[in-house]
């Protein structure tokens, strides 16, 4: 069994998701290779010995600088057909999921989406998927090959990094030409210091409780003095008070830090979802009765807007 991860990658980083889907991948056994496809990308491919790969195959084009999915489907068809690769996994993104989507029309194959685990059972490939938001497991496999899945984002976490190197095979890119019909006229980088909510140890996160936009600042101080990252509910995203990007929960981001703070978060099962693999899970509520105590390790009952800047100030004095 030959097992293809398409490893996403920015700024010369490969992303904790693919990574995450390495291990997996890894963890299941069999020959386990990785695809980096971009421009200038030899650098990630190196370091993915270290999560997982045996292999890594590295298309290097100027036809693969931008972000587009079809030309990463004509690369990847072209492998998956010429190394006789049985299984391709993907860690869910905007593009992971473009790309998954076209790869599956292009070979015929099945696709399971929003896989949440994946297990061999006697050689048989299992996949997770949750239904009924999510307070179901569903199991799901594949009747032919290549099988496809696509795993929903902080589902695994990297492996320590401490394989060795890959062996690299530089692939030949050849890219249709109906995929060169699009191309990227511009790209808008969110302005960000500090870690992403997928990549952050720690997550300070706000909701309605907080009372109005300004007040995320209450949350952005701690963050930073945590070196953490700030998420936000869909109410207060709905409201506009917090940008799209930072909504944890089931139409939200998959995330799973060592640490949660929830402030002013009632816990709705749709926000549990995207949180509860979270290490620990710290909330901060006026409400006693706030659902998201019952799931919470350590449950702080009080103002938000009195608590939240003395912690500040005592992880700033503990650290100091
Ligand atoms: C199909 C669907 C998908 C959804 N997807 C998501 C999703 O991805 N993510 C998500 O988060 N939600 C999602 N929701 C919405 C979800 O159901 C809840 O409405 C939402 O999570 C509530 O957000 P909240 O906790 O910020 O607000 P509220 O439920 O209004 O809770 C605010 C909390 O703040 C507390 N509070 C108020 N003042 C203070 C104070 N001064 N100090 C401390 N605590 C205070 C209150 O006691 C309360 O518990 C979805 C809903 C649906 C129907």
């Amino acid at each position: 069994m030959t097992t293809l991860v398409f490893v996403e990658h920015h700024e010369g980083e490969a992303a904790k998701g693919s990574l995450g889907v390495l291990a997996k991948a890894a963890g299941l056994g069999g020959d386990v290779a990785a695809a980096v496809v971009g421009e200038n990308v030899r650098g990630v491919a190196e370091g993915l010995g270290a999560h997982g790969a045996s292999r890594v195959y590295v298309a290097e084009d100027a036809s693969l600088a931008a972000p587009l999915p079809q030309p990463r489907v004509d690369v990847l068809a072209r492998l998956v057909q010429d190394e006789g690769i049985d299984t391709v996994l993907f860690a869910a993104s905007v593009l992971a999921a473009d790309v998954a989507a076209a790869l599956a029309a292009r070979l015929g194959a099945g696709l399971n989406w929003d896989l949440v685990d994946l297990e061999s059972r006697d050689g048989t490939l299992v996949g997770t998927t949750l239904a009924f938001g999510d307070t179901a497991k569903v199991e799901v496999g594949w009747k032919s090959e290549p099988r496809l899945g696509l795993f929903r984002s902080g589902a695994f976490d990297p492996a320590p990094g401490d394989g060795g190197a890959p062996e690299l095979r530089d692939v030949p890119v050849e890219v249709e030409e109906w995929s060169t019909q699009t191309a990227m006229l511009e790209q808008a980088h969110e302005e960000s210091s500090g870690p992403s909510i997928e990549d952050a140890d720690v997550i300070v996160a706000g909701g309605r409780g907080l009372g109005e936009a300004e007040k995320f600042a209450l949350l952005e101080e701690l963050a930073k003095a945590l070196g953490g990252a700030v998420a936000a509910t869909r109410a207060v995203v709905d409201a506009g008070w917090y940008p799209y990007a930072t909504q944890v929960g089931q139409t939200g981001k998959n995330v799973s830090p060592k640490l949660y703070v929830a402030c002013g978060i009632s816990g709705a099962i749709q926000h549990k979802v995207g949180m509860q693999g979270s290490g620990t899970i710290v909330a901060i509520n006026k409400d006693p009765n706030a659902p998201i105590f019952e799931y919470a390790d350590l449950a702080v009952v009080g103002d938000l807007h009195e608590i939240v800047p003395k912690l500040t100030e005592l992880v700033r004095q503990a650290r100091s």
